[in-house]
């Protein structure tokens, strides 16, 4: 196998025995990135000079056994919405195409002191808004194991390139689904942490009581790894919570005899695809073969959670949008006659299609006469939606759903009809309404050989158990193992 193909974790070993260095690893990344990256799109902006000279640094460290860095020499790509110092940001967006980031976010730092090799920044929906990263400014992303398919979204470019092994890891974001959702359509592990668990500081955000940075890798221990990494107190960011992070690698062996899953009955309804279905009654069993215990449950408040997250994401992205005027970040409209048309310009010549749907529905249920009918009628409900998995984690240790109810769709097939681009994210965005942590793993494919992504679902603050279902389930099944063939 080449280098590029390889797992952080198997790349770590090699490493440290000095079979091989980290510009190797580098080079064969690139090579991969040469060979595909044309095809598909995953990265906004890369630079082999960077990524070289920062592996000859590494392969410094690793010479003179300096190597208890945990991620020394492993290559990793951005989303393009977290901020590196001295870095372009764009968010996708052309608002932000010369945007410079001032500062490192705190994952980057935190990256940064773990020895991580960056390699570049990935394609996504403009300000993390859809399920395809279609909205992307820089043109759309392919989904690896058919280039005629979207890869999910918005953190599209990320899945795509730890899936068709143009980097190692990869980190994204999500506000409803944004790492789960591709991680499923690109048959590779996708996770969103609790909400407080890892900073936001340096984080574009899009609608902040949702927003969380995610990880990908392709198994469950790398993802875990990565998120060992980068969760953690900041005080940078007050909704991080000061909780101690366990060392998710070190507990994950541990069987899962006796441990219960709630299946609930509103994850499994019409509009799901059959063979999503089918997969995911198979991994069921699978997860009872080794001796957990399923559960019914249900969360009763489902049905409104679409709705509602339709409703709170836009309005916070509205005010958080505001900022972007011509005159504080990014892009002006030039020739403007005076403030106000510089203003109106920058923005109708700076953002795209959705980001202005979006604005537009936030700005017109935050207004006044609609303020309580919409916004603080969603807020209520996103309480009972709280409450719903408050009640089925006590008689359950996690949930078991399909991450997206069909495998992925066809280019340009729902661009025109965004309520059917919302659906997508139909079982992703309660995770982010209730806050809970969640991952998406691989569990099997459809006939014309698209991935099918399995979520696991947990307490607050329980990344542990998911990562231990997840890797306990993927230790008996062959489904990481596959890679597409591009
Ligand atoms: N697809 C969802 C949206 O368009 C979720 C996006 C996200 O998680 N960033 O809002």
């Amino acid at each position: 196998m080449k280098l590029n193909e390889l797992t952080a974790y198997e790349l770590k070993q090699k490493l440290s025995k000095g079979e091989i260095t980290s510009s190797e690893i580098v080079t064969s990344v690139f090579e991969q990135i040469n060979k595909t990256e044309e095809k598909l799109h995953a990265y906004i902006r890369y630079s082999f000079e960077s990524a070289i000279e920062q592996a000859k640094i590494c392969d410094k460290k690793l010479r003179a056994k300096e190597n208890h860095m945990p991620l020394l020499g492993i290559p990793i790509a951005i989303k393009d919405n977290i901020c590196m110092e001295g870095e372009k940001a764009t968010c996708g967006s052309k608002i932000l195409e010369n945007f410079v980031a001032p500062y490192d976010a705190t994952v980057i730092s935190k990256l940064k002191k773990a020895g991580a090799i960056f390699i570049g920044r990935t394609n996504m929906d403009e300000f993390a808004m859809g399920s395809s990263t279609e909205n992307s400014y820089f043109g759309p992303t392919k989904n690896p194991w058919d280039v005629t398919r979207v890869p999910g979204g918005s953190s599209g470019g990320s899945a795509v390139a730890v899936a068709s092994c143009e980097s190692i890891l990869s980190l994204g974001s999500e506000t409803g689904g944004s790492v789960r959702q591709p991680a499923s359509c690109c048959g590779v592990v996708g996770f969103k942490p609790t909400y407080g668990r890892v900073s936001r500081y340096g984080l574009v955000a899009f609608a902040s009581s949702l927003d969380q940075i995610g990880s990908f890798a392709r198994d469950v221990r790398d993802c875990a790894l990565l998120m060992e990494m980068i969760s953690g107190h900041d005080e940078f960011d007050s909704t991080t919570a000061n909780v101690p992070v366990p060392k998710y690698t070190e507990l994950l062996d541990r069987d899962i005899k006796g441990l219960k899953f709630g299946i609930p009955k509103e994850y499994f309804i019409e509009g799901v695809d059959a063979e999503v279905k089918e997969a995911i009654l198979i991994a069921i069993k699978q997860l009872e073969i080794l001796g957990a215990i399923p559960v019914e449950i249900s969360l009763p408040h489902t049905q409104y959670c679409l709705p509602v997250y339709y409703i709170i994401a836009p309005c916070e992205a509205s005010s958080n949008l505001a900022r972007f005027d011509g005159v504080h970040y990014g892009y002006r409209s030039p020739n403007s006659p005076n403030l106000l048309e510089m203003y109106k310009n920058t923005r109708a010549e700076g953002f795209g299609k959705e980001v202005k749907r979006r604005i537009m529905i936030g700005t017109y249920a935050l207004s006044s006469g609609y303020y309580d009918a919409y916004y603080v009628k969603a807020l209520k409900v996103r309480t009972l939606i709280k409450r719903d998995f408050e009640e089925v984690f006590k008689k359950c240790d996690c949930i078991i759903t399909p991450t997206s109810p069909t495998s992925a769709f066809k280019i340009g097939e729902r661009v025109e009809d965004p309520v059917k681009m919302y659906l997508a994210d139909i079982f992703t965005v309660s995770v982010n309404l209730a806050g809970v942590p969640a991952i998406s793993v691989p569990c099997g494919w459809t006939k014309e050989k698209l991935p099918i992504g399995l979520q696991i679902i947990g307490k607050h603050y329980d990344e542990e158990t998911i990562f231990r279902v997840a890797y306990a389930y993927e230790q008996s099944t062959n489904w990481h193992k596959q890679r597409p063939n591009i």
